[in-house]
């Protein structure tokens, strides 16, 4: 989170109990060492491989928050009674959900929940975002989203992202713009599910600001599965990446395997 409006966003990562504050260490050489075990972040058993980005096979075929419908939730389907899980359904489904506009590599729209803002934006590596609609649950704002795709990307382009330079963009503007454009669509949608269910909003957006001293002239990762030691030195900090001179690397993607981390120099 920014400590400050304008200062860069504050990074700590979780290591076994310890919790590394990562802005100290940019400029300085790190290592990271898998040591070849995961351990599922739901029931802790040892896994071969990483399913959802931390979870066992089994777990991952189970909880709610593994369903496919998370990925597309326009397809939830607690209201047929399938729930995975229908108590976590209610917590985190069946609540205010918003559709927003993020520049993140350029314009995206997506969704989340009112409580996952701006961790989602700051995920997503968002040099700005901005709140469109707010919808009663996660199905409705799955509607939304597939509503908005028509006309506006929902994807980031994580090596642009990583490149920095990205053009600033009129969030406000292009909120009016497109709202004007699917505006029949979204009454459509509020027949069917009530006036208050789906509301227009016009809030105020965020900047944020990422740690990053150097930014990559080409943007190569690293792999944890393929290369299990990573050295190189921390330059920078964006999304869900730490940027070394060697190359950058998903940390979220290696969620629950078991590292040993060591400040070089
Ligand atoms: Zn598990």
């Amino acid at each position: 989170m920014p400590a400050e409006p304008d200062q860069p966003i504050q990074y700590t990562l979780k290591v076994g109990d310890t919790r590394l504050p990562l802005n100290d260490l940019i400029g300085r050489a790190i290592q990271i060492d898998y040591d070849g075990v995961i351990r599922c972040i739901h029931c802790d058993r040892k896994t071969k491989k990483s399913f959802g980005q931390g979870y066992c096979f089994p777990c991952f075929r189970k909880l709610a928050a593994c369903d496919s419908c998370i990925v597309s939730p326009e397809k939830c389907h607690y209201h047929e009674g399938t729930c995975r899980e229908p108590e976590w359904g209610e917590t985190h489904c069946m609540i205010e959900h918003v559709v927003y506009l993020a520049n993140s590599s350029g314009l995206k729209v997506g969704i989340t929940r009112g409580t996952q803002i701006p961790t989602r934006w700051i995920d997503q590596g968002a040099v700005a975002a901005l709140p469109i609609v707010r919808v009663s649950t996660r199905q409705l704002a799955g509607f939304v989203e597939v509503i908005c795709k028509q006309h506006v990307a929902d994807r980031t382009n994580w090596r642009a992202m990583l490149k920095g330079g990205v053009a600033e963009l009129d969030l406000a503007a292009e909120r009016d713009r497109l709202l004007d454009l699917i505006r029949p669509e979204l009454d459509a949608l509020r027949q069917a599910h009530g006036e208050v269910a789906i509301r227009e909003v016009d809030e105020a957006g965020l900047s944020l600001s990422y740690p990053v001293q150097v930014w990559p002239d080409k943007v190569k990762s690293h792999n944890l599965d393929k290369t299990p030691s990573v050295t190189g030195v921390l330059q920078g900090i964006k999304g869900q990446y730490l940027m070394l001179d060697t190359g950058v690397i998903n940390i979220r993607k290696f969620t629950a395997y078991e590292v040993r981390f060591q400040v070089l120099a």
